[in-house]
Formats: structure tokens, C-alpha cells, sequence
């Protein structure tokens, strides 16, 4: 694929002043990459075998705060370092930047050099092992929704994240003429994102104004959730390029739809889809129906890892295309499942309840563990739902809050048993500091609410 280097082919372009910097990066738990940036002749002379960082970088949040609580790390342990490795089947030029490539790390423990186990990459790799111990490979697409805004980051900033001022007038969805307007933008990102070594699909306009979508080639997992971290990083830079701001949260408006992060999966054995079945009505495998099974019946446990943020759970509202319900259903997008191919080849399961806030190796990661339980447990699937899902009664809801995702979360013996307690006590820490840094902020909405009438 064009855009990827081989280790040799980086040092030919090093050498012949094509590349000078190389930037080394690891997705962090909110799924951000974070590293160094390297003079290409240092990279290449030493630090492609392994370089350093600070162990806070996986247990801060957002605004790069200290919490407590967590055992990998902590003031009393005095904040030591990581090695971050890099994985050298991943050196990919960035052509947004000038002479840049870029390498992925994997992160190990200073000392050991054992992978760090709440690592996101690391979680996600284990999974896929253990799922090509059972003798499949999963492939994977994750769609990357978002909102592009007319002014920079800066002026929004500046402005106190008011009048924010969305780059189309009208919902978009599928709408070639308003997209035809945002080409100046959304071209150099399909583009440049190609000849960075990423399948790219499409783009398209989505269901709000200035709502937009990029989908990439469905791959194998790691590989989907390297592309999506690589995607999100590049459209925000190139959005900048152009002064204007994209943004990947979820809702950022109460009276506008929100973003989503649609999941789609499929097994496969010896390079044939595992998911088809050519004599069952809809064409799938009983293998597919008993891993829809166990996706399904574990979202309350994995919900967490769909939507991190106390904003993540303003997304789901009915009639908006994001689900509120966990069931399944044909090629109907009101249900948190959605069956898409069916009776062809390319049958996969789409689980739509993410957020276009998602960490994709946690996302992919909590879905394949629990897809593997219900193969293991052969669990049974239940039959489809039609109709209006968001009002159907019987069907399980979604956690409504960050605050019951936390508490399925840190409760879930399935999670134990597939990640460790070690991870799954690191990101129940994860969520508890987001709401308590959120219960302690006075809102906008309380004071204009209540400073006179209250
Ligand atoms: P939608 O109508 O949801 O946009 P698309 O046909 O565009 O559906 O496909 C959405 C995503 O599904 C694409 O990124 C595509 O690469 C991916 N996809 C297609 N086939 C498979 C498969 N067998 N397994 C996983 N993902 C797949």
C-alpha cells in the first residue's frame, strides 16, 4: 500500500532528505496519540529500537491531570517512565506534514520490558490472539463521524465554546451539493489519508448540519483501530490547516443529533467470512449468531468502553439514529445491533451505540471478548426486532449514565475473566475520576436555571 515504509526504505528517504522527522506515537485510553517528535537521523540511528515516556500518559484524562487511585501509577510511585516501542510494520509517511512519517509504539514496563496490560493496543492484541487461538481472525471497520465548525480551535476557545458556527446550513445527509462546498477540507483529508497508507473509503455528508463521515476499508482489528486513531488525529490537523475545527464529540448540542462511532464485524477462517452460512435464511453462521449473542448481551458490561465521557450518554435519545436499546435487528436502524450483508458474504453485525468519542482498541477489544464468550458458551441469539425499537418496552436499555456504565463496569465478572482485574479496576478508576470531576462543576445550565428563580 502506498504511504507504508519498510524500516529500510524509511532510512533510503531519510538519506535522501525526503524525511526528517519521525514522529514516534501511542494511542493513549482516550484513544489520543501521544509521543515524541524525532530528527529522523536520530530515529533511524537509535530510537526505532525503543524511546521513553512518562507512565502518567495512561492514567490522565483529558486535561492531563494527576488522579489518584490508580494502582500502575501514582505520586507515591513517583510517576516513573515507560518504553515505548516501536512497532516498525507501522512507519507510514504523513503528507499533511512536511517530511514527516510517523511510527506506532507499544508500550512495556521500564524495568521488565513486559507489555504494560492496560495499555489500549496491548488490550486489543491480546483479544485477537486469543480469538486466532480459536482459529479466527476478526475483521473490522469503524465509521468516524464528526462535526466541522467554520472557526479554528483557537477562536472557539477564546470565544468560551459559544456561537459555534457549524460549516453547512442544513442537515447534509448524503448531500452532494453542500458536500461539493466542503471539499476544500474533506479532499485533502480523503486524500491525504489515502497516501498515508489508509484504505479509504468515502466520505459523505451525515444528518446535521456540518455533520460528516469517513469510512475506511474494513481490515483486520488492530490494524482498523490503528487507521481510525490515525484518521481522527489527521482530520482534526487538516482541519486546522484550513482554520477550521472538527470536532469528534459526541453531542455538542442538545437540539442537534450526536456522532456516532458504528462498529462493523466479521470472523473469518483461512481468509473465507466465518459469519455466512448460505443455507440459513439471512445467511448467518451459527457462529455469527452465537458471537451476536454474547456482543449483545454484554453491552451493560462494556457500555464504558462505547462511551467514556459524562457528554457520551446525551447521545442517546430516541429518534435521532442512535440507539437506546441493545437488541438486534435486519437492516433497521433504530436498534443498537444492525445486521448489514445479509444472506451475501460480506453478512456483519454493526453495533451502532458508540460514540464518535469511542477509543477504537477498547471498543473492538470489550466486543471481540464478549463475541468469543458467546461462542464459547454457545449462547443462544434471540430472534430479530422490528419496528421503532426506541419503543419497544421489552428490550434492554443502554446504561443512561456514565455513572451506571461505571457501576456495570466494575461489577463485571465477564470483563474480569477476559481482561484481567488489573484492567478492568484501572478504567473502573478511569470512569470514576471523569464523574467526579464532573459532579464537582457548577454548570451553566444550573446558574441560568436557578440564579433568580431558584
Ligand atoms: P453503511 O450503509 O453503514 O454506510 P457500508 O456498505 O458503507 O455501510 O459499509 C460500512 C463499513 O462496513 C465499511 O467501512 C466497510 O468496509 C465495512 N465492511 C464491509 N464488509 C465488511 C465485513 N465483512 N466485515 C466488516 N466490515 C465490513
Amino acid at each position: 500500500m502506498r504511504g507504508i515504509l519498510t524500516f529500510d526504505a524509511l532510512k533510503k528517504a531519510v538519506k535522501d532528505g525526503s524525511i526528517d522527522t519521525v514522529l514516534t506515537c501511542f494511542p493513549d485510553m482516550q484513544g489520543r496519540l501521544m509521543g515524541k517528535r524525532f530528527h529522523a537521523v536520530n530515529f533511524i540511528e537509535s530510537a526505532f529500537k525503543e524511546t521513553h515516556c512518562c507512565n502518567y500518559l495512561l492514567a490522565t484524562d483529558l486535561e492531563m491531570a494527576t488522579p489518584d487511585g490508580y494502582a500502575a501509577t501514582s505520586w507515591e510511585k513517583g510517576y516513573g517512565d515507560y518504553v515505548m516501542a516501536p512497532d516498525l510494520t507501522t512507519i507510514r509517511v504523513l503528507p499533511w506534514l512536511e517530511g514527516t512519517a510517523m511510527v506506532l509504539c507499544d508500550i512495556l514496563d521500564h524495568h521488565s520490558h513486559e507489555p504494560v496490560p492496560h495499555a489500549p493496543r496491548q488490550i486489543l492484541k491480546v483479544q485477537v490472539e486469543k480469538l486466532a487461538a480459536m482459529g479466527y481472525d476478526a475483521m473490522m471497520a469503524t465509521e468516524l463521524e464528526f462535526f466541522l465548525f467554520a472557526q479554528s480551535y483557537d477562536e472557539i476557545r477564546k470565544a468560551g465554546f459559544r456561537e459555534l458556527v457549524p460549516v453547512s446550513g442544513y442537515n447534509e445527509d448524503y448531500h452532494i451539493l453542500q458536500t461539493t462546498k466542503e471539499e476544500g477540507v474533506m479532499r485533502p483529508i480523503r486524500n491525504l489519508l489515502f497516501d498515508a497508507g489508509l484504505p479509504i473509503e468515502n466520505s459523505k455528508g451525515e444528518a446535521e448540519t456540518g455533520q460528516e463521515e469517513l469510512n475506511i476499508r474494513y481490515c483486520d482489528a488492530l490494524a482498523c483501530a490503528d487507521h481510525h486513531t490515525i484518521a481522527k488525529h489527521a482530520i482534526k490537523e487538516i482541519a486546522w490547516q484550513h482554520g477550521q475545527a472538527a470536532s469528534f464529540l459526541p453531542k455538542w448540542h442538545h437540539d442537534k443529533v450526536g456522532s456516532s462511532s458504528h462498529v462493523h464485524q466479521s470472523l473469518w477462517q483461512d481468509g473465507e467470512p466465518a459469519f455466512y452460512d448460505k443455507h440459513d435464511p439471512l445467511g448467518m453462521s451459527d457462529l455469527m449468531k452465537h458471537y451476536m449473542a454474547g456482543v449483545i448481551a454484554y453491552v451493560p458490561d462494556y457500555t464504558f468502553f462505547l462511551a467514556p465521557y459524562i457528554n457520551s450518554y446525551k447521545r442517546f435519545a430516541k429518534g435521532t439514529f442512535a440507539p437506546t436499546k441493545t437488541v438486534w435487528s435486519v437492516d433497521n436502524r433504530t436498534a443498537g445491533f444492525r445486521l448489514c450483508g445479509d444472506g451475501t458474504k460480506g453478512v456483519r453485525v454493526e453495533c451502532r451505540i458508540g460514540g464518535s468519542d469511542l477509543n477504537p482498541y477498547l471498543a473492538q477489544a470489550a466486543m471481540l471478548a464478549a463475541g468469543m464468550k458467546g461462542i464459547t458458551d454457545k449462547m443462544e441469539l434471540a430472534p430479530p426486532t422490528t419496528g421503532d425499537v426506541y419503543v419497544d418496552s421489552k428490550a434492554q436499555n443502554i446504561p443512561r449514565t456514565l455513572r451506571d456504565a461505571t457501576t456495570t463496569l466494575r461489577g463485571s465478572s465477564f470483563l474480569r475473566e477476559a481482561f484481567g482485574d488489573v484492567v478492568v479496576d484501572h478504567y473502573t478508576r478511569c470512569a470514576e475520576w471523569e464523574q467526579e470531576e464532573f459532579d464537582r462543576i457548577v454548570t451553566d445550565w444550573e446558574i441560568a436555571r436557578g440564579f433568580e428563580r431558584a
